[in-house]
């Protein structure tokens, strides 16, 4: 089969699309470079947002006109989130859909499509029967080609259910992979010409996996662990929890040389009152005081975070207190969302919803504070050096973008580097969301 993969959604997803794609290509299967070149489709699919899967469901009814106009082998794959959350959805609204595989089954995917191409089953429809540790414990040593930046899921699942999340209903509860298993991956990917390295979970820092001698790590001691890879030059990690933030893990920050000075924590909110209603299980100022104790240890670290404004419930003087939280902090880059109610969490059956006016223009008060942030301390930069990791050519002659090592997108036109190269480059302009540099020779 000519496979194509079409992923929505978070890095993990990024990163099980990629290992879809090593299964299958080890499985004798052709990666085609367009959806139109392909007859077996998969989406790697999102439900973070109940938009997301309306758009899922329309992108899905437009591969139905493909499929009939292939009369037999074209088939279509539904993975990831939404597939666990909508299956019975999927099966009812799209029953052309071939394959239905809940994010911890994609280790699957290449049994499932030899068996439907064979005949020997007409349909598959599996969802939560196996869990993120069979999954891992399945996925093949087998690697396809890789970027300079790639992807490593280290941790799946999720234990806290905040109020307005879907993630531990469709990701299972969480799971540390073992510190080898991680080890022996990275030592792959930079065998394949990987530079960085971005560890990934939905609360990455909780991580507790074990290691050598059956001795359990934490997080920042698989951080120091991970420190003297040959060939890594960088590493990073996302998404972090502020309720599992230690001095361990500040000191990983100012001791180890690869771990870039990037650390992305969500708050979402500002408000006491919303935190608790979210089961955040953090106040203000506990949050607060760990991005101090983060500071003391790496003065330069560059904070990022995530907001969500309009929560059931949110008041006028709520939202101040986020904007007051966002000011005390200073961002180099945050997210904001409005709150859209997700069926079947507990946020949505919460009284004194927000009217959607109101939720609009407190996101765009948010959201100027935020990019005011972002911009002044991107302007910090102009004539100063940034350390620049080159992941890909630009639109222009010459161009290459690339990440600095506080994570902004950087781009330069440079002809004695390359993709691949970390150099220092001098910032000569900052534009909307990014910056401009030149590489002295
Ligand atoms: S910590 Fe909360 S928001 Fe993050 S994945 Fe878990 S339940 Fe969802």
């Amino acid at each position: 089969m000519r496979f194509f993969i079409k992923n929505y959604g978070c890095q993990m997803n990024s990163y099980d699309s990629r290992r879809m794609a090593d299964i299958l290509i080890s499985a004798g299967h052709a990666h085609a470079c367009s959806l139109l070149q392909a007859n077996l489709i998969i989406l790697n699919t999102c439900s973070i947002r109940e938009k997301v899967d309306g758009k899922i469901f329309s992108d899905i009814g437009r591969l139905k006109l493909l499929k009939e106009k292939a009369s037999g082998n074209f088939f279509i794959v539904v993975v990831g989130c939404m597939a666990q959350s909508r299956f019975s959805d999927i099966v009812r609204r799209t029953p052309y859909v071939d394959i239905i595989l809940g994010p911890q089954n994609i280790h699957l995917i290449a049994e499932i499509v030899d068996d439907i191409i064979k005949n020997k089953v007409l349909d598959a429809t599996i969802s939560t029967s196996e869990d993120a540790e069979s999954k891992f414990r399945q996925l093949p040593n087998k690697f396809s080609d890789r970027g300079v930046s790639e992807f490593l899921t280290i941790q799946e699942g999720c234990n806290n259910f905040c109020s307005y999340c879907v993630v531990p209903f469709t990701r299972g509860r969480e799971f540390s992979r073992g510190v080898l298993d991680i080890v022996q991956e990275v030592k792959n990917l930079i065998s394949l010409g990987v530079k960085e390295i971005t560890l990934l979970g939905q609360n990455v820092n909780s991580y507790n996996g074990e290691g050598r001698g059956r001795r359990n790590y934490s997080f920042p001691d698989l951080l120091f662990e991970l420190a003297h890879m040959d060939g890594l030059k960088r590493l990073r990690y996302t998404t972090s929890n502020p309720r599992d933030v230690d001095e361990n893990l500040a000191r990983a920050h100012k001791e180890i040389e690869i771990l870039m000075p990037s650390l992305h924590l969500p708050v979402q909110s500002g408000a006491d009152a919303i935190l608790k209603k979210m089961n955040r299980k953090y106040t203000r100022n506990e949050y607060v005081r760990c991005v101090e104790m983060l500071r003391e240890y790496r003065p330069d670290l560059a904070f990022s975070s995530d907001f969500i404004v309009g929560f059931p419930g949110e008041t006028d003087a709520d939202f101040q207190q986020t904007l007051e939280l966002a000011e005390s902090i200073g961002y180099a880059q945050a997210y904001s969302f409005k709150y859209s109610p997700r069926s079947g969490t507990p946020a949505a059956q919460m009284p004194n919803p927000v009217p959607e006016d109101i939720k609009s223009e407190r996101l765009q008060i948010l959201q100027n504070l935020l990019d005011d942030q972002q911009l002044k301390f991107n302007q910090n930069f102009i004539g100063q050096y940034l350390n620049v990791l080159f992941v890909k050519e630009g639109r222009h002659e010459k161009q290459l973008v690339g990440r600095s090592e506080y994570s902004q997108s950087v781009s330069s036109t440079a002809a004695a580097a390359s993709v691949g190269d970390i150099v220092n480059v001098r910032i000569t302009e900052v534009a909307s969301h990014s910056l401009i540099g030149v590489i002295d020779q």
